[in-house]
Formats: C-alpha cells, sequence, structure tokens
C-alpha cells in the first residue's frame, strides 16, 4: 500500500489539478447535507477533505461516518477554494476526494486535540500520545529537535567532540539526592544515576580529549516544582587549558548562535555581575534584568528617628514602583503585606510610602518621619510623583530575598516582563563554601569539583574560619530573565587541593578516598588545568520560547510526584525480582 504522495501540510495553489494522496487523522468532520468537510491532520499541517453526495453518495455516506482522530487515507484532486481560508498554509486550496481508507478507527479521545484543551494535566500525561497530536506540544518538541540539531553544530564547529558517559555510576553529588539502581550481580551494592557526568567530563579532560560535549539525562531525586524534572537533559562541556573567559566566550557564543538561527534575535555581548553585587541589587543570582526596580538601601537616613523596627534592622531596603502610588489603594497594600508575610516569603511588614504630586508624602510610618525624612528617602530612590515606595528591614539576607519576590511579583503585575524580551547575563565570583549554622559545616555552593579563584587558592589552604566563608569561587551562571539557564566553574585540578576542599566539606579522608579515589588519583597524572559548564537544556528551550514549565518541551514528563502517568511508573517489582537483587521483601505487599 501506497500511503501518500505529499504531506497535510504542503499543497498550495500550484498543486491545484493534481491527483494526490494524503493520510493522517481525522481532525474535525463538518457534514452540510450534500457536503461533508473533513480536516485532515499530519505532523505537518491541516488540509481541507470535501466529499459530495452529488459525486458519490456512498463515498459521501462514508465520509460521514469517520470519527474523531480516526486514520484515513484520502485520494483526491487539488482544487482551488472558493471560501479561502487564510489563516491556514493550506487554506487556498481542498481535496476533491475520489477514494477513502479507513486504516484505523479511534475511541472518541479524553480531551479535545485543539491548541487549548479541556484535558488536566495528569489526564494530558496519561495519554500523551494525544496530547502530543497538539499543535503546541507537538511545536516544543520540534523547537527541541531544532535546538538540539543547531548546538551539535555549533560545538562540532567549535572542536567538540560528542562522548557518552555511563547512567550506572556511583555518587556525583550535585546538591540532590541520587536515584540508585540494586546490583544483582554484587548483593547488596548500589550504582547510582548521575546527578551529572561531572566527574567523567574532567576524567576526558585527564585523558586528553580536550573539547567534550554531551546532549545528557542526568537524574536528581529531589521535590519537583513546575520547572523541575526528575530526569532532564544538560548540554554538558568541558574543556582543557581555559581560563573563565575562554569558557564564558564559547557559550556566549552558543547563546548567540542559538537565538539567532532559531529566533532570529541578536545580542551584544552579555553583561556580567558578580554574585555579591547581584544580591545587593536584586536580591537574588538570578536577577531578571529585563526591568529595573533595583534595590535602594535605607540605613543611613531611616534610623534613628525612633522607629523601633527600623532602628533594630540589619538592613532597611525597599524599591520604587513607579507610577503605583494612585493605583494601591491601603487596602490593596494590606493585601500585599499579606502576600509578604505568607510562611513561603516570611517578611514581617511592609512599609510604604506614596509620593503625592504635590511633592508631600503618604506614608505608613509618617508617625516616625517627617516630609522632610520622606523627601531624603525619595531622593536616594530617585523617586517621581506618583510613585510608591515599598520598604522591608530585617535580618539583611532574608530581607533581600524576601524583597526579591516582591520585586518579581510587582513586575509581574506592572507587566515589565515582556514577553520577547531577553536580558542575558552572567552572574561570576559565587562564594565557594556556604556554612550551614544547623550542621556545622560547609556546603559546597557549586560542587565540590570548582576551584577557588586563583588569588583565593592560597587562603583556602591554610585560611581561618571566616577567611573560609568569604572564598570566592571561580564559577559562574548564565541567567535569562531571571532563569538559571546554566553554570559551570573552572576545577580543582591539583590533588591536593581537591584534598584540602572534600576535608572542609566534611570528608574524612577515607570517604574522600571510597567515593572519589579515581578522580583523585586521575589528578596524579599530569590532569591539565580545565573547566566547563553545563546548560539545563529543558530549561533553555522552555525559555527561548517564552514558556515557565518545561514538561512541554520533554516528550513524557512525569508529574509533581514523580509518576509517569502513562506507563505507570515507579510501580512494584515482584518478590522474585526484589530476592534476585536481594532486597527485602515485606511481607504485607499485594503485587
Ligand atoms: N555539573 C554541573 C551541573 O550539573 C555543571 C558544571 O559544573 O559544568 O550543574
Amino acid at each position: 500500500m501506497h500511503y501518500r504522495t505529499h504531506n497535510c501540510g504542503e499543497l498550495r495553489m500550484q498543486h491545484v489539478g493534481q491527483e494526490i494522496k494524503l493520510s493522517g487523522w481525522v481532525q474535525i468532520s463538518r457534514d452540510f447535507g450534500g457536503m461533508t468537510f473533513i480536516d485532515l491532520r499530519d505532523r505537518y499541517g491541516i488540509t481541507q477533505l470535501v466529499f459530495n453526495m452529488e459525486d458519490d453518495a456512498a463515498l459521501c455516506e462514508r465520509a460521514r461516518k469517520l470519527g474523531r482522530e480516526f486514520v484515513i487515507s484520502a485520494t483526491g484532486l487539488v482544487r482551488e477554494r472558493s471560501n479561502k481560508n487564510p489563516n491556514r498554509p493550506t487554506g487556498g486550496i481542498e481535496i476533491q476526494v475520489t477514494a477513502l481508507d479507513v486504516l484505523n478507527t479511534s475511541k472518541v479521545p479524553p480531551f479535545t486535540i485543539e491548541d487549548d484543551t479541556d484535558g488536566g494535566d495528569d489526564l494530558r500525561m496519561k495519554y500523551r500520545y494525544l496530547d502530543i497530536r497538539r499543535n503546541p506540544v507537538k511545536q516544543s518538541l520540534i523547537f527541541r529537535s531544532n535546538v538540539a540539531i543547531e548546538t551539535r553544530k555549533y560545538l562540532a564547529g567549535e572542536g567538540f567532540i560528542e562522548v557518552e558517559t555511563p547512567c550506572l555510576i556511583k555518587s556525583t553529588p550535585e546538591g540532590a539526592r541520587d536515584f540508585v539502581v540494586p546490583s544483582r550481580m554484587n548483593p547488596g551494592q548500589f550504582y547510582a544515576l548521575p546527578q551529572s557526568p561531572q566527574t567523567f567530563k574532567q576524567i576526558l579532560m585527564v585523558a586528553g580529549m580536550d573539547k567534550y560535549f554531551q546532549l545528557v539525562k542526568c537524574f536528581r531525586d529531589e521535590d519537583l516544582r513546575a520547572d523541575r524534572q526528575p530526569e532532564f537533559t544538560q548540554i554538558d562541556c568541558e574543556m582543557a587549558f581555559v581560563s573563565r573567559d575562554d569558557v564564558l566566550r564559547t557559550f556566549e557564543g552558543l547563546t548567540k548562535y542559538l537565538f539567532k538561527t532559531i529566533l532570529g534575535l541578536e545580542f551584544s555581548d552579555f553583561p556580567r555581575m558578580r554574585y555579591d553585587e547581584a544580591m545587593c541589587r536584586f536580591g537574588s543570582d538570578k536577577p531578571d534584568t529585563r526591568f529595573g526596580m533595583e534595590f535602594v538601601e535605607l540605613n543611613d537616613v531611616a534610623k534613628g528617628k525612633g522607629f523601633g523596627i527600623f532602628d533594630n534592622a540589619e538592613l532597611i531596603v525597599g524599591i520604587c514602583a513607579a507610577g503605583q502610588a494612585e493605583v494601591y489603594s491601603n487596602n490593596d497594600l494590606k493585601t500585599l503585606a499579606e502576600w509578604l508575610q505568607r510562611p513561603q516569603i516570611g517578611a514581617k511588614g511592609l512599609v510604604h510610602v506614596k509620593v503625592n504630586e504635590d511633592g508631600s508624602f503618604k506614608s505608613s510610618v509618617s508617625k516616625f518621619y517627617s516630609d522632610e525624612d520622606l523627601k531624603a528617602w525619595a531622593e536616594k530612590f530617585n523617586a517621581k510623583p506618583g510613585d510608591l515606595l515599598l520598604i522591608l528591614s530585617g535580618e539583611a539576607e532574608k530581607t533581600r530575598k524576601q524583597l526579591n519576590e516582591l520585586r518579581l511579583e510587582m513586575g509581574r503585575r506592572m507587566g515589565l516582563m515582556k514577553p520577547g524580551d531577553f536580558k542575558p547575563l552572567w552572574v561570576v565570583e559565587f562564594p565557594l563554601l556556604e556554612w550551614d549554622e544547623d550542621a556545622k559545616r560547609f556546603f559546597a555552593m557549586h560542587h565540590p569539583f570548582t576551584s577557588p579563584l586563583p588569588q583565593d587558592a592560597e587562603k583556602m589552604m591554610s585560611g581561618d574560619h571566616e577567611t573560609l566563608k568569604n572564598l570566592r569561587a571561580n564559577a559562574y551562571d548564565l541567567v535569562i530573565n531571571g532563569v538559571e539557564i546554566g553554570g559551570g566553574s573552572i576545577r580543582i585540578h591539583e590533588r591536593a587541593l581537591q584534598e584540602k576542599n572534600f576535608n572542609l566539606l566534611g570528608f574524612t579522608p577515607e570517604e574522600a578516598e571510597r567515593q572519589f579515589g579515581f578522580l583523585l588519583g586521575a589528578f596524579e597524572y599530569g590532569a591539565p588545568p580545565h573547566g566547563g559548564i553545563a546548560f539545563g537544556f529543558d530549561r533553555l528551550c522552555a525559555v527561548m520560547s517564552g514558556q515557565t514549565s518545561i514538561r512541554d518541551f520533554i516528550a513524557f514528563p512525569k508529574n509533581n510526584m514523580g509518576r509517569d502517568m502513562m506507563i505507570d511508573a515507579p510501580s512494584e517489582i515482584s518478590d522474585e525480582q526484589l530476592k534476585e537483587l536481594y532486597l527485602a521483601v515485606t511481607a504485607d505487599r499485594k503485587v
């Protein structure tokens, strides 16, 4: 059987008069008595089929019986439509059908196969094969494929080679829990699935591969959010004999190339911002720089006037919401304060100042501050009449994080996050170590293989606690529109420094040897200086498409409970399998 001469998206006026054959799915059928119209759909588009009672009554009868999502083949003549559809690329023509084959029937789908569907998330995932027939999901997968192909082209052009690293490994810490796989042949022992190929790519540098990349699945067992999946894909890269700027140049190049080839957008060089600067100006290490509303600190002008809350605060800091004074009633401001006080954000209170048109002020703290005082605040903010100042106070780090949430919320409400506007930047010089007061130990801010800035290496070997807290990492993140697209670092490549780092992170020498002896060993055989980066590939695709969720860019995503709703995984395994794997069989199992 010969199924088609063309696809459902390619016929145009120039084909009028040709006999063709199409195969696809019935999107919709409309019956007008004498005539039946069917929209036939495949991956490439939709073409209108026409059946005419007068031409062939039997054929028309058969067409009327076709249900949604039936799979059919239709042979016919391409003809010009009298009633053209300008919204569809094939809208100038239709097919006058002369022969019809029903290749398969279909049950009525549980949700509509339209751009806007009535299906809930779990239902859509359960019937993902139907969901993927919908344009938005299909287009997202095609988009992803294009980004992948262009990524490979660019990196190959830059001399990178693609190397596959194993999935059955042992723990590579990236700050999440491991998924583990029991080993039948090694009773009681487990593999871990890679949180990233970090150690392998470093080993490839020791092995002299010079420039490595891989579009690679990574696995992290953490609580899920809209932009997280337990398995996701990275564009993972490593380069030897490089310093930070070489890595940034190469991957800024990749980012620019992708935006240019896929979206037709050009960028000038990406700004770079130090971590501490990002925290002070935006309260975030991934600032959304599509809009300003930068933080303004008020300690010098707001303390010492008898307002206890401010007097006792480590930091008083605010933002200026331009033109919002009139927009927000006292009640609105109360609701906004309540929103900030929810446990997710945890602010204590919100102080506001409205700059009136006549230059006077209306404020929730006017009992403590004269108009003269408030004028000094307004000047710091560069505020104009009609502006609204929103101010938080408390412990510095926490307050900045809370104000970051408020800034983003105001940005959203004020429509400042414009779709199609992309603002990339590099955040650099992250802290190397984070002190956890509860656990009384350091954690690696990036991962344990990240080197300090060259000028901090000495301090790392011999510094006291305070010095260690302030070490800066030779690490960097690419941020676009407030989303962390990826991150990386220049690595440690000397055994002594790596051992020191493990030691600072609380590993005993034996633990370090047991977990990472292979890497420490490799460093003794001529490890070159090296560094790299990984982009979250699903996330990059979502951001480039202006979407917040990565789900539609993954063919078969998991839900918030980490379940694959279609194949119903995870699932229990039989007692036999458990025994084979030397895993305990619990008495009350129902398999
Ligand atoms: N392995 C790191 C990550 O997954 C990226 C890198 O440092 O290259 O975030």
